[in-house]
């Protein structure tokens, strides 16, 4: 399949917005996206990239009522020798089909999606930001669009992809944030779809987010939707505790996103000969370390923020300081050597990295 591309007229272009310090999250777009097309009959169709525009949609579109979607969350880095790098792309696309299957969605041709990102990028590739940490945020999204009220599965889906310029996470510098461990509210269940990369999610957590900041805290903690016990994620990141010398996170147990930055971490800290386990972990032993003294780091990690440190948490009435409020060395090593890779400033012993310009 070819992608037909249309070009948005020169008149009609967007202004790249030039300080990249005033960037944020998520605000701005570029001029072009992705588009492609499912139906039973043709099944996938019609790629193409055009000019970015709203999409049109029936009201009674299934997406907008069920919730039937999944997306993904990416960035190409403008590297120190000028070249264009996407950071393990191919596994965002396979957990993106991964979710479509839990959520009963066709799955995708990897390769032309891949095709099709990468030549998005490049036509967008005025629109990456050269300053380090700021990148190229990439954004695929499926969705059902059949204009039906029934409780089914839609049987047709809209593909596409939009990207635009983020900044670095931390404008203010690399600082820790205060997390709020919620003993009321689940973001999901064993058997449910939290593994999967879907909108439901994220408005179960909505609440509990909101709660959270209005206590003062940046971020919630879940713990496990049966026990109430276990360390599940933060926000959209997974997490990692440091207790001794053993760098600890969760399990994949069905209700956790199984994050590209999670495997990044534990590949390179197995690497490093750091000792490191992926087992549960109950936050009364969280707690029992932080009191003992021998809780030396907690850190989330995922892709737009890449390593997160946490200066406190609180559970059950309780505040508990972590590294005495600061930036941990095992995070401030893990971040300063996934950004080197990522921006091609070191080697990348993983093959994690590909160039897409030559
Ligand atoms: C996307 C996401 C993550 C992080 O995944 P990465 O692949 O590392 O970006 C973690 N938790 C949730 C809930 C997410 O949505």
């Amino acid at each position: 399949m070819s992608i037909q591309v249309t070009r948005v007229d020169e008149s009609q272009r967007k202004p790249i917005p030039s300080d990249d310090a005033q960037l944020g999250f998520g605000r701005h777009f570029s001029d072009h996206m992705f588009l492609l097309d499912y139906n039973p009959q043709q099944e996938w169709h019609h790629p193409r990239i055009v000019p970015y525009a709203p999409l049109s949609l029936d009201p009674a579109c299934m997406v907008l009522h069920y919730g039937q979607e999944v997306f993904e969350g990416l960035k190409a880095y403008h590297g120190v020798d000028g070249g264009v790098r996407l950071f393990r792309y191919r596994d965002n696309l396979a957990r993106m089909n991964r979710s479509a299957r839990r959520m009963c969605m066709p799955t995708f041709d990897e390769e032309l999606v891949a095709q099709a990102l990468r030549q998005l990028v490049l036509l967008e590739r005025a629109w990456i930001p050269r300053t380090e940490g700021c990148a190229l945020y990439i954004r695929p999204n499926m969705i059902g669009t059949d204009p039906f009220l029934g409780v089914r599965s839609a049987s047709s889906f809209l593909f596409y992809i939009i990207v635009g310029p983020v900044g670095a996470y931390y404008p203010e510098g690399f600082n820790p944030v205060s997390i709020y461990v919620s003993s009321e509210h689940v973001r999901a269940v064993r058997g449910g779809i939290g593994e999967a990369k879907t909108a439901g999610n994220y408005a179960a957590s909505l609440y509990g987010q909101m709660e959270a900041k209005k206590k003062g805290y940046t971020q919630v903690l879940w713990l496990d939707g049966i026990e109430h016990r276990y360390i599940e994620e933060v926000g959209t990141m997974n997490m990692f505790f440091v207790i001794g010398d053993e760098a600890i996170t969760s399990p994949l147990t069905g209700s956790i996103l199984p994050g590209v930055t999670r495997d990044s971490v534990l590949a390179i800290l197995k690497a490093w000969g750091h000792k490191v386990s992926e087992r549960q972990l109950a936050i009364d032993e969280v707690v029992a370390a932080a009191e003992k003294g021998t809780l030396r780091e907690a850190f989330g990690t995922g892709t737009a923020a890449v390593i997160s440190p946490v200066g406190n948490f609180f559970h059950k009435g309780k505040t508990y300081r972590v590294a005495d409020g600061k930036t941990g060395p095992l995070s401030q090593k893990l971040y300063e050597h996934i950004l080197a890779i990522q921006y091609g400033k070191e080697p990348d012993p993983y093959g994690w990295v590909e160039r897409i310009d030559l």
